[in-house]
């Protein structure tokens, strides 16, 4: 977690607006995790939306960032990350770094955070972000996240914030004892549900949660790859 000083009129503007935000949009719909509340509370997520949608920041949706991708909803966010249950101590694998908002949130609460992102120019935007916010415990790669990170494994929490066909066998490989994988999984713009996967002694046991939309895992354990696309944001 980045030290922080005082405050401009403009950032405790949008403060406000944050916390405004956590009680309409997260506590309202049954969040009450006082970690995780303080950890959305905290990240600046104006400040890892591109400017032309930087008034929508504190909205109750996802919005574009570019290349076809989406920072996820608020809510979405704060769920995926009650449901990685860190704590200080916690090595965080996260699959899909996007805008870096949703590392930052992890950051807030987690001892390490690796985060992998598959489009160059997203990358290196996130790495920017992090970095200029201060947070030191983040480490931007990137590469195919469906195959994980093997030389950094195992991970006590892994996060995917794309939608997978199924919980990637790499990041299974390289989850920790008492280790939780946080993953949707489903079709292409279909039907996707969250889910938990967590490694225990007696082995791997998977619960489906809520119904949700995220883009595609796309990589060599994930969705196939819909070819030289258009690379333009
Ligand atoms: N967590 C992000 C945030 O807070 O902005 C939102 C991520 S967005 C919904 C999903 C991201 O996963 C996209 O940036 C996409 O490029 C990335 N992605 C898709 N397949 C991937 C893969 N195999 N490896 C790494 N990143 C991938």
């Amino acid at each position: 977690m980045p030290p922080r000083g005082p405050q401009t009129t403009q950032e405790h503007a949008q403060t406000e607006r944050r916390h405004a935000m956590v009680a309409e949009q997260i506590e309202t719909r049954g969040i009450h995790d006082a970690d995780v509340l303080s950890a959305l509370r905290t990240v600046p997520r104006h400040l890892f939306v591109p400017a032309e949608v930087a008034d929508q920041a504190y909205g109750d949706g996802a919005l574009p960032i570019g290349y076809g991708q989406t920072i996820s909803q608020p809510y979405i966010v704060a769920l995926m990350t009650v449901l990685a249950e860190l704590t200080v101590r916690s090595r965080v694998l996260e699959v899909g770094s996007g805008s870096g908002y949703q590392t930052a949130v992890l950051a807030e609460l987690a001892g390490e955070v690796y985060t992998i992102e598959r489009r160059p120019e997203l990358a290196e935007r996130a790495r920017l972000a992090l970095e200029r916010l201060g947070y030191h415990n983040v480490t931007c790669v990137l590469g195919d996240g469906s195959l994980g990170l093997p030389e950094q494994a195992p991970f006590d929490r892994i996060v995917v914030t794309a939608a997978a066909p199924a919980p990637p066998p790499p990041l299974l490989a390289q989850l920790a004892d008492g280790g939780r994988l946080v993953v949707p999984v489903g079709s292409v713009g279909g039907d996707q549900v969250l889910t938990v996967v967590s490694r225990t002694a007696a082995g791997l046991s998977e619960v489906a949660g809520i119904p949700c939309r995220f883009v595609p895992l796309v990589g060599e354990r994930g969705f196939h790859d819909p070819g030289a696309q258009d690379p333009r944001p």
